[in-house]
């Protein structure tokens, strides 16, 4: 018997179909979208065995379902000449058996939802998203690790504020850095904004997070990653960078950075400023009577007595091996040199003690006092270290200004 061949309406349909026989088990037609989509061979003369098209398992399932002659839809996985493929069967019982609409599957948004929680609770970071309202639709473990405050429910963004940030302008802060930070981020979307704040954490302690916003759409998100180690470090660092080791003043470096600020600071407000020059007086004998453990204790103690006898806006430094500088602002001639007799006199007057070693130190002392504006701080410093090397010279252990 011919056959009648495939009904003029299929070719005339955008959407895949194809006519399966009523036992389903014959690929009748399928029209261009159905041969696409199933990648059937161009030169595939049907009607054929539905396992050519689409493998044994998926028509065998077809075959299964077909048998109640009932419309029916399934998602199954067929083999095709691209591999294997999940599409949906769409069957409605026809004059030849069943017509077939073939499809993509499309996961529902419950499937999406769970899909993304699985993929967020994995995250190293912290991650929320919000609805319009602000009311929460997911928060990741690493969220609920940081920010699910034992005993209290958060049914929106705005309960946030109160529990993490307690003190009162650090809360006002941040809030309204963080109006800010959404309104841009609502307004241009392609980018994210971000923020860093100490907050209060679940289990009581502060910590530094740096946060990123952003909208998707009406769906508020925010990423957060905790940064406290890493500020801890770059603070550990700084003072690392600006301190000298063995007798943690300032060292040479920062004195000469935050001088600057002071002279800059002193001629804009038309103050004196001045500077002392130290030098401990043959501090390599000391090393070499005493071993270099004395001559380090000597350095700190000697660091330790003058930093306790200057005032608090004074800047004093190591500079050197056994040469200490200090910055004296709103400070004129005479004042200086009380000053530098004060620092001669707490090193000289009492004696260092180091275990069974007692050291007589002495300093010293160059001084010189700004005497114009604009007087830049090497010029300073030349003539506080040539009042220095006069000290010396007449004798040591002494205060000597720079004319
Ligand atoms: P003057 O009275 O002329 O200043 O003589 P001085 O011996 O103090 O000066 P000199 O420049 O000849 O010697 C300074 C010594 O300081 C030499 C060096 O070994 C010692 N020194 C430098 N840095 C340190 C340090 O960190 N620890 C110790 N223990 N000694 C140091
Ligand atoms: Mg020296
Ligand atoms: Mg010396």
């Amino acid at each position: 018997m011919a056959s009648k061949g495939p009904p003029h309406w299929l070719r005339l349909v955008k959407a895949p179909v194809m006519i399966v026989n009523a036992t389903g088990d014959i690929l009748v037609a399928a029209n261009a979208g159905a041969r696409r989509i199933l990648m059937l061979p161009a030169d595939l003369a049907l009607p054929c065995p539905l396992d050519m098209a689409i493998g044994d398992e998926a028509s065998e399932s077809l075959h299964a379902a077909a048998a109640r002659r009932l419309e029916f839809r399934l998602v199954l996985t067929c083999r095709t000449r691209g591999g294997f493929r999940s599409l949906c069967f769409d069957a409605e019982p026809c004059a030849e058996g069943f017509t077939v609409t073939l499809g993509h599957p499309v996961p529902d948004e419950r499937t999406w939802l769970e899909s993304l929680e699985e993929v967020a609770a994995g995250l190293p970071i912290g991650l929320e998203i919000y609805d319009r309202d602000f009311r929460p639709l997911l928060c990741n473990e690493v969220s609920d690790h940081f920010f699910n405050y034992p005993g209290i429910r958060m049914d929106h963004h705005d309960d946030w504020w109160s529990i993490g940030f307690p003190d009162e302008d650090d809360r006002r802060h941040a809030f309204i850095e963080w109006q800010e930070r959404i309104a841009e981020a609502r307004e241009d979307q392609s980018r994210s904004r971000s923020a860093e704040w100490k907050v209060r954490c679940a289990d009581g302690l502060d910590r530094h997070f740096e946060f990123r916003f952003r909208f998707v759409g009406d769906l508020y998100t925010v990423v957060f990653w905790d940064v406290t180690e890493r500020r801890r470090l770059e603070e550990e660092w700084r003072e690392f960078a600006c301190t000298d080791v063995l007798t943690g003043l300032c060292n040479r470096r920062h004195f000469f950075e935050q001088g600057e600020i002071m002279r800059r600071n002193t001629d804009l407000g038309h103050e004196d400023l001045s500077l002392l020059m130290i030098d401990i007086d043959h501090f390599k004998a000391i090393n070499d009577q005493h071993g270099h453990a004395v001559g380090d204790h000597v350095l700190r103690v000697v660091a330790d007595r003058c930093s306790k006898a200057l005032r608090l806006g004074d800047l004093i430094a190591r500079i050197g091996g056994e040469e200490f500088a200090v910055l004296l602002p709103s400070t004129g001639s005479a004042e200086s040199a009380n000053i530098a007799l004060r620092l001669n006199r707490v090193v000289a007057d009492y004696p260092i003690e180091c275990g069974s070693v007692v050291v007589d130190a002495r300093i010293s002392v160059g001084g010189a006092t700004r005497t114009h504006q604009g007087e830049p701080l090497e010029s300073l410093l030349d003539r506080a270290d040539r009042a220095l090397y006069a000290a010396k010279s007449n004798g040591r252990n002494r205060v000597e200004f720079s004319g």
